[in-house]
């Protein structure tokens, strides 16, 4: 029985208050608090007869700020959808609800998720709970931060570039970014539509792996999603083919951290193998070119008309359009959506965004190539252990580079899943990225590596 099964709800959501209570004014991950709510589907919960058939009965959850959970606001982060009430819920939401889990508040998260750092929030910077001097990574800040901090069981994200996998990895956590299609975007406030997945990020393995079965799956609501079967999860087989992947200019503690775990796989059989990877320059500007150009068309609709912000006594039309927008956006919004119309205008559009999507074709066919050969590919999540608050807010390009090894998954759509390792005073975390719809596959390689990490 998983431990979410074997306590009582009510117990559980008082303890998780107590460490808000206690934690949340420093770090800043909650935005809003269920309380009332969360005690009574507790008590609601704890009133069913113990054989109710709820996979996650009693787990404890938040939402992304980005992810819509009815009747309860989501501000993406932004001023311009301060006072925005979604009227309905994400289809991930509705799912994790019905299989009885327990929603505990609403995480803070970069400005309509653009950032590595959850410096870009509106309402002020997350801290991570394992050094409050550090960023918790972003855009999911808030959401690793909350996993972190012991605030629930799991924590919703969203993953266009590295938002789930990144703060999961400076926070020590587990944090998947399933395969596009995989999981139901419905509800989730767009940036960049071809790269968007909404994930989840734990601290173990068994509420990752739970909450993801019960969200994945093809929805009517999202015609990207897949109509193939969600397999029930088994630790077997075990994978023992890995490509490894490392970029020039890796942090001597991710480097060191990486090496050890590729050691102890081969000391128990597997097979690690070293591979060129060709295109390390190019993942970034390709990312920066398309995410960009969907962003700036996705958030034309924040127009002061229709939902959200609305700026005070426009003199016309246009200049409620354009008040409502200077003002209701912050500036690495504002830096994206100009960006994007920039790569998108006629006379770049061949030159910037048509050649950037041949480049995310290639990326694609040099990860079918390798994952021909090999089942799983390794690759640390991120060069750098947490930086501290405010290291890299001053130039935008360092911040955009800190992104190399997690927007590679988005730009294929290869499910990519973040695994901390235990080999350094620092949070470093490694990727496992397989093919289309192998979650399971990654799954137990990170089983195994969990079990081999603890190894003497
Ligand atoms: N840091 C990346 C960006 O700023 C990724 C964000 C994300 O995955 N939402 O775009």
């Amino acid at each position: 029985m998983p431990f979410w099964q074997q306590r009582k709800a009510l117990p559980a959501v008082e303890e998780a208050l107590q460490r808000i209570h206690t934690h949340n004014p420093t770090l800043n991950a909650l935005l809003e608090v269920y309380e009332e709510e969360a005690r009574q589907k507790a008590q609601q919960l704890d009133s069913l007869p113990a054989d109710a058939p709820l996979p996650l009965r009693g787990l404890i959850y938040v939402h992304k700020d980005n992810i819509c959970y009815a009747d309860h606001r989501a501000s993406a982060a932004s001023r311009i959808l301060q006072n925005f009430v979604s009227p309905y819920s994400a289809t991930a939401i509705e799912r994790l609800e019905a299989a009885g889990a327990l929603c505990i508040g609403r995480a803070n998260c970069d400005e309509f998720a653009m950032g590595s750092s959850n410096e870009n929030s509106a309402y002020g910077p997350v801290r991570n709970p394992r050094n409050p001097e550090w960023v918790p990574g972003g855009s999911s800040g808030g959401s690793a931060a909350a996993a972190a901090a012991g605030f629930c069981d799991m924590a919703l994200g969203s993953d266009t570039g590295g938002s789930i996998r990144q703060p999961a990895a400076f926070c020590g956590l587990y944090g998947l970014k399933p395969t596009y299609g995989r999981i139901s975007r419905y509800g989730l406030i767009a940036y960049a539509s071809s790269f968007d997945q909404i994930g989840p990020i734990a601290p173990t393995l068994e509420a990752l792996i739970a909450t993801y079965e019960v969200m994945a799956g093809w929805d009517e609501r999202d015609a990207t999603t897949s109509a193939r079967p969600v397999e029930p999860f088994s630790t077997h087989p075990i994978p023992h083919r890995y490509a490894l992947l490392l970029p020039a200019g890796l942090h001597p503690a991710v480097h060191t951290a990486v090496q050890t775990l590729v050691e102890k796989l081969r000391q128990a059989g597997h097979a690690v193998e070293a591979v060129d990877f060709p295109y390390w320059d190019y993942l970034v500007p390709t990312y920066y070119i398309l995410t960009t150009a969907e962003a700036s068309s996705n958030l034309a609709r924040y127009d002061g008309v229709r939902y959200g912000y609305r700026t005070a006594n426009p003199k016309d039309l246009l200049d409620l359009y354009a008040r409502t927008r200077s003002e209701g956006f912050g500036t690495e919004v504002k830096r994206r959506i100009l960006l994007g119309t920039f790569v998108l205008s006629a006379g770049y559009y061949e030159a910037y965004y048509q050649r950037a999507q041949r480049a995310r074709a290639l990326f694609y066919d040099y990860t079918e190539k390798l994952l021909s050969t090999y089942e799983v590919i390794l690759l640390p999540t991120s060069a750098t252990p947490p930086f501290a608050l405010g290291e890299k807010t001053a130039d935008p390009i360092q911040m955009y580079l800190s992104d190399l090894l997690t927007v590679y998954a988005n730009l294929t759509g290869h499910p990519a899943l973040q695994v901390p390792l235990p080999f350094s005073e620092v949070p470093v975390g490694i990727q496992l990225m397989g093919p289309y719809f192998a979650e399971n596959r990654l799954f137990a390689a990170a089983y195994e590596i969990q079990r081999l990490s603890h190894h003497p």
